[in-house]
This record gives structure tokens, C-alpha cells and sequence, in this order.
């Protein structure tokens, strides 16, 4: 078991689906944790749940200045950020022939915008204290072609060489950059898919728990010369 002895850690699209496991798990390892979304109500109903020490903070992750405000309220509930899981994400798709501007935009605005302002937002006092953990979600369509995802995949694959430049750039100053690349995991964003086409050497989808491990791991101490890695989490789908 690891014991995060009260790190703090910041999770975007932290109030359901993938985002609300890794705020479960590292509560449950002794992290405190903020949980950061625009879902008002269910971050808010989560934290109060989990108690203290967690908080909600409104955040979307668009924003540059809901970014600055959202780190000045951790740093104020808590004294600091140890680790930010850049984790909210939405997704869309269509023929490229009807992909629509408006479409790529929102995608990439959230996917990997939001990932660039987060990392822009928090580098700051981790370089001040000489630490942290910085816990990029991608996907395995970060990693391969897809019929439709246009925008999803240009984003995953974004945030996979934001991570690695940023693990290049902020080694020196001793924080840590991966990016996590989850497979079919089900949640609200996979609900209209069935995974029974899909060839998962495991032999199941994935639960949001499953990837929570591996946030708990890049959050700790246990993997303290990790960094610029990539996390396959995705039950041997694309080893194929
Ligand atoms: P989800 O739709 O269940 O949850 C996404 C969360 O992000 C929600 O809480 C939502 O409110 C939040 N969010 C959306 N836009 C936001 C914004 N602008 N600012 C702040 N929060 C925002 O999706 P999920 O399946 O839990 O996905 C979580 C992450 O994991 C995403 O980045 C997704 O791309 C990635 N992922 C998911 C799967 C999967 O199979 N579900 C696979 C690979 C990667």
C-alpha cells in the first residue's frame, strides 16, 4: 500500500466518471485532494462526502484565470499543490468531411489547452519548493488512428508530447511529467459504445478503478525517478 502522507493533489474533471476514482484513491492513500470541475453540485456533493481533507473548487480547465484563481484556493486550503492530474476531457466525432471547426475547437480547447494552462498554472510554486508530480491524461488514441476522432486524437496526441517537453524542461527543478493512456474504460463518455468488438486481451472493459493505481503510483514517492513515461492502462488492447 502506498501512503501519500497528506500530498495534495489537484484532479481536473475530478467530480465523476475516471476523474472521481483517482480523487477516491489517493484520499484513500492519504493524499489530501482537491477536486476541481464544473460540475458544481457532484464535486461539491464529493468532497463533502470524502470530508476532510478534500475540497472543490469550480475550474474550467479553459480558463486561464479560473486556473490561476483554482490554484490560489488549493494552495490556500492546503499550503500547496504536490501533484495536478490534468484529467477533465470531453470527446467528439465525426467523418472529417463534416468535422466541423466548432467541433476541433471545443476538443482541443479542453483537451489540450486546458492541459497547457493547467501545467503553466502550477509549475510555478513546484519550482519554488524543488517538487511535484505532474499527471498528464492522454488515451491509447494518443497512440494510434482512429476513424472519426479527429480532434480527440490530435489532442491525445498533444498532451503526450506536452509531457515529454515538459519532463525535459522541468527535470532539473525535480518535477516529474507523465502522461497516462487509458484504454475502454466505462464511464458516461463510453456509455454509447460496446466494447464487444473491441479485442481486449484481459478480456473485459475497464472500470474507472483500474486506472487509479497508477495515479496513486506517479502521485508517490514510489515513483520518484519516473518521468517523460508513458502509462498504457488498458488491459493489453493495443499490444495487439
Ligand atoms: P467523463 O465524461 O465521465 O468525465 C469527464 C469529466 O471532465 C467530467 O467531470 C466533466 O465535467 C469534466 N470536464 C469536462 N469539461 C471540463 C472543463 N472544461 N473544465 C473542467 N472539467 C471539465 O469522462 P471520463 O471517461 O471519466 O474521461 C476522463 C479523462 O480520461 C478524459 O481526459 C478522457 O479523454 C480520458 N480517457 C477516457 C477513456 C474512457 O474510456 N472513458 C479512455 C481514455 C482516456
Amino acid at each position: 500500500m502506498i501512503d501519500l502522507g497528506g500530498r495534495v493533489a489537484l484532479v481536473t474533471g475530478g467530480a465523476r466518471g475516471i476523474g472521481e476514482a483517482y480523487v477516491r484513491a489517493l484520499h484513500a492513500a492519504g493524499g489530501r485532494v482537491v477536486v476541481a470541475d464544473i460540475l458544481d453540485d457532484d464535486g461539491a456533493a464529493l468532497a463533502a462526502e470524502l470530508g476532510d481533507p478534500a475540497r472543490f473548487v469550480h475550474l474550467d480547465v479553459t480558463d486561464a484565470d479560473q486556473w490561476d484563481a483554482a490554484i490560489r484556493a488549493a494552495v490556500d486550503a492546503f499550503g500547496a499543490i504536490d501533484v495536478l492530474v490534468n484529467n477533465a476531457g470531453i470527446a467528439n466525432a465525426a467523418p472529417i468531411e463534416h468535422f466541423t471547426l466548432d467541433k476541433w475547437n471545443a476538443v482541443i480547447a479542453v483537451n489540450l489547452t486546458g492541459v497547457f494552462l493547467g501545467c503553466r498554472a502550477v509549475v510555478p510554486q513546484m519550482k519554488a519548493r524543488g517538487r511535484g508530480s505532474i499527471i498528464n491524461i492522454s488515451s491509447v488514441e494518443g497512440m494510434r488512428g482512429s476513424p472519426g476522432l479527429h480532434g480527440y486524437t490530435a489532442s491525445k496526441f498533444g498532451v503526450r508530447g506536452l509531457s515529454q517537453s515538459l519532463a525535459v524542461e522541468l527535470g532539473p527543478s525535480g518535477i516529474r511529467v507523465n502522461s497516462v493512456h487509458p484504454g475502454f474504460i466505462r464511464t458516461s463518455m463510453t456509455s454509447r459504445i460496446d466494447p464487444a468488438h473491441l479485442d481486449i486481451p484481459l478480456g473485459r472493459a475497464g472500470d474507472p478503478s483500474d486506472v487509479a493505481g497508477t495515479i496513486v503510483f506517479l502521485a508517490s514517492d514510489a515513483s520518484a525517478f519516473t518521468t517523460g513515461a508513458e502509462f498504457v492502462v488498458d488491459g493489453g488492447m493495443i499490444a495487439g
